[in-house]
């Protein structure tokens, strides 16, 4: 399984990054983890085709990683000509809030695609969906956006990824993480509580309880980004716009397994 960091930023641009997007290919399925407003342009940027994506998962319904959409649906019709099917997974209500956003940014433009099919599912707690080879698991997480926000758990061909979307700490994140090779978890925050999402003082307080070897963290806002810096776990990382990570080459060092002791 391969994952492109299609936008590692927050809402608000802080950084200069972009909104939220995971590209993850395997055996030629590719699909997206969220898609926030600058999704087709970090995939013009990082050389990838959207008639090439079978299915776009979202965690939950803020615009910074849903709006995209929009987008990408009028791209499809009008400037890629796509022809083959589309499947959109998201929580309750996605489908509804899709069509709301279309209609509030281009007037006309929620009427279902005519070349090709748009089918939407809605997430089942702790239910996997296959979806173009992937198995998505969904956890509940806490991130007040209208809808239930989940967390994910990703697998193909005996990878495991895992993302936490948008949310506070809860111990889903375990969960979804259990053992994965590669947890991208936002961290919004430096220093203590944030509602709704989760600070560095808090992440690093639960690193014991981690499983995951790798961990990217992403969605920093500005005091987080210029804190990075003085962070030093060797299981760490922190995700950049157009990084590429090989999630099965993961598995191979067991760095985490020391580092967790520490
Ligand atoms: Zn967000
Ligand atoms: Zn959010």
């Amino acid at each position: 399984m391969k994952l492109t960091v299609l936008g590692s930023g927050d809402a608000f641009g802080a950084g200069g990054r972009l909104q939220t997007s995971l590209h993850l290919s395997a055996s030629k399925n590719q699909i997206l983890v969220d898609c926030g407003a600058t999704t087709l342009i970090a995939m013009a940027r990082s050389g990838l085709d959207p008639n090439e994506i079978s299915t776009v998962v979202v965690t939950h319904l803020h615009g910074d990683h849903f709006s995209g959409l929009v987008w990408f649906l009028l791209h499809a019709q009008h400037i890629a000509k796509r022809t083959t099917p589309l499947t959109i997974i998201g929580p309750r209500g996605m489908q509804e809030r899709l069509a709301t956003a279309s209609e509030a940014l281009f007037p006309g433009s929620s009427k279902p695609p005519q070349a090709f099919a748009v089918e939407f599912f809605e997430h089942a707690e702790a239910t996997p969906r296959v979806a173009a080879g992937f198995r998505i698991t969904p956890f509940e997480v806490r991130h007040p956006s209208g809808a239930p926000p989940y967390c994910l758990r990703i697998e193909s061909g005996g990878s495991v990824f895992a993302f936490s979307g948008d949310t506070e700490w809860t111990d889903a994140l375990l969960q979804a993480s259990s053992d994965a090779d590669v947890f991208i978890c936002e961290c919004f925050g430096c220093e203590g509580k944030l509602p709704g999402h989760i600070t560095w003082q808090t992440f690093s307080s639960k690193l014991a309880d981690i499983t995951a070897r790798r961990i990217y963290l992403t969605h920093m806002g500005r005091d987080m980004l210029d804190y990075r810096g003085d962070i030093n776990d060797p299981r760490v990382h922190f995700a950049e716009d157009g990084l590429v990570i090989d999630v099965a080459a993961a598995t191979m060092p067991l760095q985490g397994a020391a580092t967790r002791q520490g």
